[in-house]
């Protein structure tokens, strides 16, 4: 199965969902392919020994895909101001959440029906709420496949910008894996003076990410409280570090 072929089914399948839910984020989906042999799952698994290798969710697993969907420039531009999110930026957050886990069982059973194994990671997912350590990173994931370069902020940056929702599938169909990008995409990384994610952060988590992680889950666990009503799904996000950054739509 060619990666061309999955972006396509995937980006129609994702334009017919937000047609119907009336969003528009900024297709094609993008898609990243990790092949099981890659030796920087073992390096992953070393460094972060709570991330699961993809063999102990899939024994039979070859390939790894990566989804990233990206938001609509609209709802990355109403999260700029003021230190809490906005509604779109929420609305957005819940709905990327539910296109994400739609493509996600459809890409599994377009391959269950070839005949492959598959295991579907969907964008929000168990974590330990003590250490903050989810058993798989699809951030993680996405760097492996190809996908992007991690910013100062910790998210991805895509060709797409860091404003984007991920998730991932795992599968014993043989697929040709996808290039790592050749530059580091964040600016800071680049030794180009920037810091706008992180200057955008309402509880200066940054500082020291060791305890300003807390800090974050607190603050995201306070934004759930106070606006999951209207959307009906968990909205924990916040996202102004994402929204305020240069690289938030694009590779700067
Ligand atoms: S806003 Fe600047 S420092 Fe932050 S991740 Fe993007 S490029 Fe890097
Ligand atoms: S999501 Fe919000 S609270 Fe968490 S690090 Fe980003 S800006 Fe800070």
């Amino acid at each position: 199965m060619l990666v061309g072929h999955i972006q396509s089914m995937l980006t129609e399948i994702a334009d017919k969902l937000l047609r119907r839910f009336n969003v528009q984020f900024r297709l094609p989906v993008l898609v990243g392919v990790a092949n099981i042999e890659d030796k920087l799952w073992l390096k992953l698994r070393r460094k972060h020994p709570w991330h699961a290798h993809p063999r102990e969710l899939l024994p039979t697993a070859r390939s790894v895909i990566v989804i990233a969907l990206p938001l609509s420039r609209e709802a990355v531009e109403s999260n700029r101001h003021g230190t809490r999110p906005l509604g779109r930026w929420l609305r957005e957050y819940a709905m990327a959440n539910r296109v994400l886990s739609e493509l996600v069982v459809v890409l599994c059973e377009h391959l269950v029906e070839q005949g492959y194994d598959c295991v579907g990671v969907r964008p929000t997912h168990e974590f330990s709420p003590t250490h903050l350590y989810a058993r798989w990173s699809h951030r993680h994931a996405g760097y492996i496949a190809g996908l992007g370069t991690f910013g100062l902020n910790n998210m991805l940056i895509t060709r797409a910008g860091c404003a984007v929702r991920l998730a991932s599938v795992i599968t014993s169909c043989p697929i040709e894996s996808t290039p790592r990008p050749e530059k580091e995409y964040c600016l800071e990384k680049r030794g180009i003076s920037c810091g706008s994610c992180i200057r955008a952060c309402p509880v200066e988590a940054f500082r020291d990410w060791r305890y300003g992680r807390y800090l974050c889950y607190t603050w995201l666990l306070r934004i759930d409280r106070m606006y999951r009503d209207p959307y009906g799904d968990p909205v924990d996000a916040c996202g102004k570090c994402i929204a305020n950054a240069v690289c938030a739509l694009g590779v700067p």
